[in-house]
Order: structure tokens, then sequence, then C-alpha cells
């Protein structure tokens, strides 16, 4: 368990800028004051969780506040903007969350989804465990496991309406880590700053062999640093054939854009 004592908490540590007229200009949203207050917390926690681990170098208030929360947010706003209809039941699952990006935001925006943190590294989730409980964040679930071991189990194949991944892996290898999780319906969201042809056209065979098909990509640029982003819309079409995902390191080593 990785203990983040109020103490260690160093009163140095910068405030978070708000920037509420770029939120309402670019998700017609704005957070509420606990929400807002969540976020400063969560920075405070990375940045003192940072002295004893090695989570981000997003550390000032105003890249942390693009790249990290601006930058998750966005991500979804396309699901976001078409409310599920019953969002109480909605499971999203983000695989390889890190720090817990894009998750925790997303956890704190939404809370009637429920949010499966998935991260291979122990550690990752001991502190989000810590960030969970001094957010008292109640809708997330932290798992330390591989993508590959989670996606063969019954409790989580084909049960997920949405799967966020950011900064986890190629892109094929993310498709192949999130496809077999979804019901069918549902989508995974592969966050990626550029998105090159070469990736479009090994993205759009792998897809099919998966049981998907990319349904939307969006590109936009972040609204500080005006750096280039690209949001990856697969959805599921047919079940997942049931030797995918293939076993631990196998979609890393052997990528199936060089198979198929
Ligand atoms: N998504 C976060 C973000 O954008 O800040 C973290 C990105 S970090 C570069 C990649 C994370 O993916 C690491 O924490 C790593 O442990 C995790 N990861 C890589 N492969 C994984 C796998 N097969 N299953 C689960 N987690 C994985």
């Amino acid at each position: 368990m990785i203990i983040v004592k109020p103490e260690m908490i160093d009163n140095q540590i910068q405030t978070l800028p708000e920037m509420n007229s770029i939120w309402q200009e670019t998700l017609n949203w704005q957070p509420t004051t606990q929400q807002q207050d969540q976020f400063h917390k969560l920075y405070e926690l990375i940045i003192v969780g940072n002295q004893q681990l090695n989570l981000t170098r997003i550390t000032t208030p105003e890249e942390f506040w693009e790249k990290h929360l601006w930058d998750s947010l966005r991500g979804i706003k396309l699901v976001w903007e078409k409310p599920l209809s019953s969002p109480e039941k909605k499971k999203v699952i983000d695989i390889g969350t890190g720090a817990g990006f894009p998750g925790l935001p997303i956890a704190i925006t939404l809370p009637l989804y429920t949010i499966t943190l998935l991260d291979s590294t122990r550690k990752k989730i001991s502190f989000i465990e810590t960030v969970l409980a001094d957010l008292a964040i109640k809708n997330c679930l932290p798992i330390a496991s591989r993508a590959e071991q989670i996606g063969r189990i019954f409790q989580h194949r084909e049960t997920y309406d949405l799967a966020v991944l950011r900064a986890v892996a190629p892109i094929t290898v993310c498709a192949e880590y999130a496809l077999p999780m979804l019901k069918v319906g549902g989508i995974a969201i592969l966050y990626r700053g550029n998105f090159t042809t070469d990736e479009h056209s090994n993205l759009l065979k792998v897809v099919k062999l998966l049981g998907g098909k990319i349904e939307v990509i969006e590109t936009f640029k972040t609204p500080l640093s005006n750096s280039i982003r690209h949001c990856i819309h697969l959805q599921k079409v047919c079940q997942t054939p049931i030797n995918y995902p293939r076993p631990v390191g196998a979609p890393i080593q052997k990528p199936l854009n060089h198979l198929t």
C-alpha cells in the first residue's frame, strides 16, 4: 500500500487553474466546486506520489490540467454527448491506467458509471487505491493484472460498454487488449497523439479479425499547447474469437498486423 500522509503534501504545491471558460467552450460543461476540489486533490496526490513512484512527467499545473484532466475528458466527448440510456448500469474499463488516466477524471465527472482501473504494475494500483480513499471516489474498481489475463476471465470478457486506453501500446495491440472485453455494441476509445496511414491500414485488418470496426476517427488540438490528438473509436460488431487476447506478452511481441 502506498501511503500518502497529509503532512507529505507540501504547502508549496501550486493551485490548478480552473479553466472554466475552456471547459465550457470545448466540452459544453464546467466542473462543480466538488469536482474542482477533487481535481486539485488528485494533482496534489500525484505530485507527492511522484516522490516515491515514477507516475508522470507532467507536473506543472497547466500541463497537468491540459494533458491529464482535459485530455482524459475530451477523449470521451462523443460518448458523453450521447447520454447512455441508463448510465448507472454502464461499465467502463481503463486498460493500462497508470496513475489513473483517463479513468480517474472520468470517474470524478461521471459518478454513475462504474469504472475498472486496470494496470499490470501493482505499485500504481496501490497508489490508485490511496487516491480513491482520499477523494472518496466510490465508482471505481482497481485491479492489478494484465489485459491479456483479464480479457480471458469470464467476469470481464464481453462485459464492458466502454474501454479507454491511453499511451499503453502500439495501436493494434491496444485493439487486441480492448475488443475481447467489450460487449457487442460496446466502444473502445484509443487515445493517440499521431495516427499514421500505416497504423490506419493495419488497424482496419486487425479490428476485423477481432470482431470490430473503426467507427469514428476524431482529430483535434489541445487548448493550451495546440498539440495534435487523435481518438479512434472502435465498435464491437460481433464476438471476438476465443483465441484472443493471446497469452501474456504475445500481443506486444508478435503484433497481429505482422501475422495477418
Ligand atoms: N494510461 C496512463 C496515462 O495515459 O497516463 C498510463 C500510461 S503508461 C505509459 C502505460 C501503462 O500501461 C503502464 O502503467 C503499464 O504498467 C500499463 N500496461 C502496459 N501493458 C499492459 C497490459 N498488458 N495490461 C495492463 N497494463 C498494462
